[in-house]
């Protein structure tokens, strides 16, 4: 029976150990290559391989099968593709995270992006990172053990902050150097060991436009795959300064209305909706 107040997808973790063990009839199967995950592109929506497609095809069934997740009442399982390769059917291709926004429902996605992490940690994580030794995983919790020196290692999360600011029913927008065309988003940074969330938001406004902000908001979240981000997202108010964008981090930067935005991310990110909540209130 499922229960109604649990959430879907249902975060759990367990390392499979015995991949030929788990029942063939068994839910989604997450491939994770070094670019995306492997999913067939031409369905709509995009629909992820099933565990029962993967044994049938797959030259190697003994890589490391970690059950991330329940979803829809089904086990979600993830594995690397490895170099020993995982032959899928023809028809699923290795895609990025990123074009998978909005081509998916937001369960899967969010699917996608703890099998992402959770791979990439297992990866990440084969060797002691003191002594060097080769590390042991714990079978129904994300930690490897050194067994020389007694380290674990968890799968580490680096915080990043995104925040709207608005000055005079304007909204603060930027360019950076990686954007292409007209493209424009809100100031975005990582987190510095021992500053808070909101320390974060003001220094980098401040590091990137040179003017300082109040009235700091939080607004919601996001996991961030690239490989382990989880980005905060804020509003903010201007307090004092003129924009003065640096000419490292940034090529442009401006106060827009909501009448006369350029191109903008979309409401599948954290961005996107900022962005929205600023069309909603100031429109
Ligand atoms: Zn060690």
């Amino acid at each position: 029976m499922s229960d109604p107040h649990r959430p879907d997808p249902f975060i759990c973790y367990r390392r499979v150990p015995d991949p030929h063990a788990v029942s063939l009839d068994d839910g989604p199967a997450l491939v994770v290559g070094t670019e995306g995950v492997f999913v067939a592109p031409h369905d709509s929506p995009v629909r992820l391989p099933r565990l029962a497609e993967l044994r049938n095809t797959s030259a190697d069934v003994t890589a490391a099968l970690h059950q991330i997740a329940e979803y829809g009442g089904e086990p979600v399982y993830a594995r690397a593709a490895g170099a020993a390769g995982v032959s899928l059917p023809a028809r699923y291709e290795e895609i990025g995270y990123r074009e998978l926004y909005g081509s998916m429902p937001d369960e899967e996605l969010a699917l996608v992006s703890r099998a992402v992490q959770v791979v990439s940690w297992d990866r990440d994580s084969a060797f002691c990172s003191r002594c060097a030794a080769v590390t042991e995983p714990a079978h129904d919790e994300c930690v490897k053990r050194c067994p020389e020196c007694g380290h674990t290692q968890y799968p580490r999360l680096a915080p990043a902050m995104i925040v709207g600011v608005v000055r005079d029913r304007r909204l603060l927008l930027a360019q950076s150097p990686r954007f292409r065309g007209r493209f424009h988003s809100i100031l975005a940074g990582f987190v510095e060991p021992g500053e808070s969330a909101e320390q974060c938001v003001a220094r980098e406004v401040y590091e990137e436009v040179g003017i300082t902000i109040r009235n700091i908001r939080y607004f919601g979240s996001q996991p961030w795959p690239y490989p382990h981000s989880f980005m905060l997202g804020f509003t903010a108010e201007h307090e004092a300064g003129e924009l003065n964008p640096s000419p490292i981090e940034l090529v442009d930067a401006g106060w827009y209305g909501a009448d006369e935005l350029p191109e903008v991310p979309g409401e599948v990110s954290i961005s996107g909706r900022i962005i929205n909540w600023f069309r909603r209130e100031y429109g």
